[in-house]
């Protein structure tokens, strides 16, 4: 479904990717690992042209979205994106921010967007804080709306970004839980994440970056439990 190859990314000096390639098939979950600095925040960045690439190319389906014509905005709205923290429009209530984008960039009634946003918000316990602003929501409720938000335009690709680590942690397992139902529903993910047991148990890949480059992917099992490479053992054992 998405495929990068060998995408070269720059800022002034420092080279931040050098030569990714990665595929992630329709229905797959793949989970990015590194140290920080290591590029995964800019990898996911450039996948979904939020940050432009210096070399390589990226194709979604049959198109080929880095090609300097294609129309950004559209390309984008094709990805779900969620980040660490500040997803959520603080003026605006969780419904609206969840139906911003079916509204304005699909240009769907009102109605049917609020029908659709309130299901999904039912659905992960938040139908009670749909008029309320997100301030009035814990950490835990803001990114699970966050998600949803990136999910009600029923995106191609859902695109996550260290979305527990700014949480604390008696909260991170209700927002890992709502990803692995994703998953399980058959939605295709590619995550950046420092939750190793969970990436063992629900990515179908781990890819590991390290300084900007693929050094090793694999099944999980495989990644995790015999790393070919020193360098991805010496990542692990941090989280032994
Ligand atoms: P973390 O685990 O801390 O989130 P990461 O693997 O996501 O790290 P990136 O955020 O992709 O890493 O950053 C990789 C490198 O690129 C870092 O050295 C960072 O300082 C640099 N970098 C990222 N974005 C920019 C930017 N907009 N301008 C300049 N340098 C940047
Ligand atoms: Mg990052």
């Amino acid at each position: 479904l998405l495929r990068a190859e060998d995408l070269w990314k720059s800022f002034g000096e420092r080279d931040v990717l050098r030569g990714v390639s990665v595929d992630l098939a329709a229905h797959e979950v793949v989970a990015v690992i590194g140290a920080s600095g290591s590029g995964k925040s800019t990898l996911l960045r450039c996948l979904s042209l939020l940050e432009p690439i210096d070399d390589g190319r990226i194709t979604l389906g049959d198109e080929d979205i880095s090609d300097p014509r294609v129309d950004a905005n559209r390309v984008r709205a094709r990805f779900g994106v969620v980040f660490q923290s500040y997803n959520l429009f603080p003026h605006m209530s969780v419904l609206d921010n969840v139906t911003l984008a079916s509204r304005v960039v699909h240009r769907e009634a009102r109605k049917d967007a609020e029908t659709r946003a309130l299901a999904l918000l039912e659905r992960v316990g938040l139908g009670e804080k749909a008029r309320d602003h997100p301030d009035r929501l814990s950490g835990g409720q803001q990114q699970r709306a966050a998600i949803v938000r990136a999910i009600a335009t029923d995106p191609e690709i859902l695109l996550l970004d260290e979305i527990t680590s700014a949480l604390d942690p008696e909260l991170v397992g209700e927002v890992l839980e709502l990803v692995r139902e994703l998953a399980q529903d058959g939605t295709t993910i590619l995550m950046a994440t420092h939750e190793m047991a969970f990436a063992r148990d629900v990515a179908h890949r781990v890819v590991f970056l390290d300084e900007g480059r693929i050094l090793e992917q694999g099944p999980p099992a495989e990644v995790f439990g015999n790393p070919r490479e020193a360098r991805t053992q010496e990542f692990l054992t941090r989280f032994r």
